[in-house]
């Protein structure tokens, strides 16, 4: 039975939650991280302890960090996940939301890789998995600041990979397409908090048909297996799935920007 050390960001929903309870399954203590107290209170058993904290606040990081290291004494597996998606125009979104947007997704991610690498370092081994999105390859309307975000923690990962491989350290990304949890209600929810000018009419409504199929989409198990096998075999460094995942990435690189960006728009049901 495995005995590994596991720490999952964002395990109060979604992804994280589905991840962090089939982590436990297979042997791994667990520590799931999150704000809402009462959602990860709901997953707390003998291989899940909940630590509540803002992936932003950069002492509670630090702290949680050393409480990990003081009751465990190592970290085998981070699995960087907690996100926010803010929707919107690039002109229309403040960049204070913009910047928070970074915030959560990028500093949250680099955060978490830097209080956990001294420790893998000394350890010799350990495991990073970074779940970006099929939007973090491809951007399209509407999704521009939630892409730069991805995009970033792309670059990120490939650097950070090259630099702790030889310390005995995987580095993976994986990269889901649409998947159904709280995360596009709550997109959809940020998106109202921003005021648009009414030339962005054909915007606003392309942005919903672009996730139409969100009802039907696998769920957050699929996710939580790739992560699984991530961490216990030995997996490419970059997973995108459900297979439109995949497949979206190969349509940009086939069609090139002008062509991808017009078929975009179709599916967008742009009206002009
Ligand atoms: P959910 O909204 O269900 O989960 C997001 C998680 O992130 C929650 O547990 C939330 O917890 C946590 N979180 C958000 N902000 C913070 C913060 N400041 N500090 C701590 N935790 C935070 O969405 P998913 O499970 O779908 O998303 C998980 C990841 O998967 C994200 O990185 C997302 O970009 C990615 N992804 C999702 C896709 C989808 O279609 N669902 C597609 C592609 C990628 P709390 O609010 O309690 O703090």
């Amino acid at each position: 039975m495995n005995q590994g050390i596991a720490l999952v960001t964002g395990a109060s929903s979604g992804i994280g939650r589905a991840t962090a309870e089939l982590l436990a399954q297979n042997g791994y203590y667990v520590f799931a991280i999150a704000r809402r107290k009462y959602r990860l209170e709901q997953i707390r058993s003998e291989r899940i302890e909940p630590i509540i904290l803002d992936v932003t606040d950069d002492e509670a990081v630090r702290k949680a960090i050393g409480y990990v290291i003081s009751t465990k004494s190592r970290i085998d597996l981070l699995v960087n996940n907690a996100g926010i998606s803010q929707l919107g125009a690039v002109e229309c979104v403040p960049l204070e939301a913009a910047r928070y947007q970074l915030e959560v997704n990028l500093f949250g991610y680099a955060r978490f890789m830097q209080a956990v690498l001294p420790h893998m370092r000394n350890q010799k081994s350990g495991c990073i998995v970074n779940i970006v999105s099929v939007l973090s390859r491809i951007s399209v309307p509407g999704f521009g600041w939630y892409s730069a975000s991805k995009y970033a923690i792309e670059a990120l990962t490939d650097a950070v990979r090259g630099e702790v491989m030889e310390f005995g350290i995987d580095v993976v990304l994986i990269a889901p397409g649409l998947i159904k949890t709280e995360f596009v209600p709550k997109e959809f929810r940020l998106l109202e908090t921003i005021s648009h000018p009414p030339e962005y009419k054909n915007l606003l409504s392309g942005m919903r048909n672009l996730v139409a199929d969100e009802p039907e989409a696998p769920g957050p198990e699929l996710i939580a297996k790739a992560v699984l096998d991530a961490a216990t075999a030995s997996p490419p460094v970059r997973h995108a799935l459900p297979l439109d995942s995949k497949m979206s990435v190969i349509a940009r690189w086939l069609l090139g920007a002008r062509i991808f960006a017009w078929a975009v728009r179709l599916q967008m049901k742009f009206s002009r």
